[in-house]
């Protein structure tokens, strides 16, 4: 596979990331640069933020179809990040993140999609899952919180959960934020080190870190059994954030492009009127 991608062909940047298949984690760096410069790469990211933004208002307008993006990382992934850096230039009116953090005792008490499901995106909506029904394949197995016989049976109901949004005009594209165990220590460190930044960092973060290997398996199970062609993963490189942000937007701009959003029709003769 050539490693050098355009950096303006959002199309083949897209194809490149998404995953049929194999995963490929092992195989994929994390430290790609697709052979980009960084300025330049940085330079193009408003113009693709900008269609991204008016794809946005046609999803918007149509108000019919909704998109979900699925953001999942391993601890200083770049998560927040992304949505600072690729998002916020939308009009917030018509996008909502949703964050799932350990999950309450209410939560506990229903089955893991339940909280889920209730922030998905409604019509002409976009909705960013920061963390999503993915820990309970992820952390659950990872930590052992629920038993095997339990946790391996969530990949075929994810699916299934999936599939229900899609067939009823959810657009889904999932993004793990693919980090370097030594670029996590080394963000990590720059947390602890930095004063405005420490109340990130949790001591229990170093456990997660210690348990990586088993994580990364976690992960490439869960992208591998869930990747379809309606739902698809995209690993993400995610050492340099100009890669990472050029990368997300273009995955974005491609997906709402294959929407084929359209305006609504508008009253019939409107154009003839003249407002006084
Ligand atoms: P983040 O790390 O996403 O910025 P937090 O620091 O609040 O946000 O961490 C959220 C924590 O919640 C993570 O450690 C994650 O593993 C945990 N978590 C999320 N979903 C679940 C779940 N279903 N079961 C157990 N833990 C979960």
């Amino acid at each position: 596979m050539p490693r050098r991608l355009d950096p303006t062909d959002h199309r083949a940047i897209t194809d490149r990331l998404r995953i049929a298949g194999d995963a490929g984690l092992g195989r994929r760096r994390q430290d790609e640069d697709f052979g980009w410069d960084k300025a330049h790469a940085k330079s193009l990211l408003p113009d693709v933020l900008a269609a991204v933004s008016g794809l946005q208002e046609r999803l918007y307008a149509e108000g019919a179809r909704k998109l979900l993006v699925v953001l999942q990382a391993m601890d200083a992934g770049g998560k927040d990040g992304t949505l600072r850096d690729v998002l916020t230039g939308l009009n917030p009116a018509g996008i909502s993140v949703a964050a799932f953090g350990v999950p309450t005792e209410d939560e506990r008490g229903h089955d893991y999609l339940w909280r889920v499901h209730q922030h998905t995106p409604g019509a002409g909506r976009i909705t960013v899952f920061n963390r999503s029904h993915y820990e309970d394949v992820l952390v659950v197995r990872v930590k052992g919180l629920a038993p095997k016989a339990c946790w391996s049976r969530r990949y075929a109901h994810i699916k299934n959960f999936e599939r229900l949004l899609t067939d009823e005009g959810t657009a889904i594209v999932k993004i793990f934020l693919h980090l370097s165990r030594e670029e996590q220590r080394l963000r990590m460190q720059d947390r602890i080190d930095s004063p405005d930044e420490r109340w990130k960092f949790r001591a229990g973060d170093l456990d997660d870190r210690a348990l990586w290997d088993d994580y990364m398996a976690a992960y490439r199970e869960a992208i591998e059994r869930t990747s379809v062609r309606s739902a698809p993963w995209f690993v993400v490189p995610a050492d340099r954030k100009w890669v990472r942000n050029l990368a997300v937007a273009s995955i974005l701009r491609t997906t709402l492009e294959s929407m084929d959003l359209q305006y609504p029709e508008p009253e019939k003769g409107v154009e003839h009127i003249v407002v006084t």
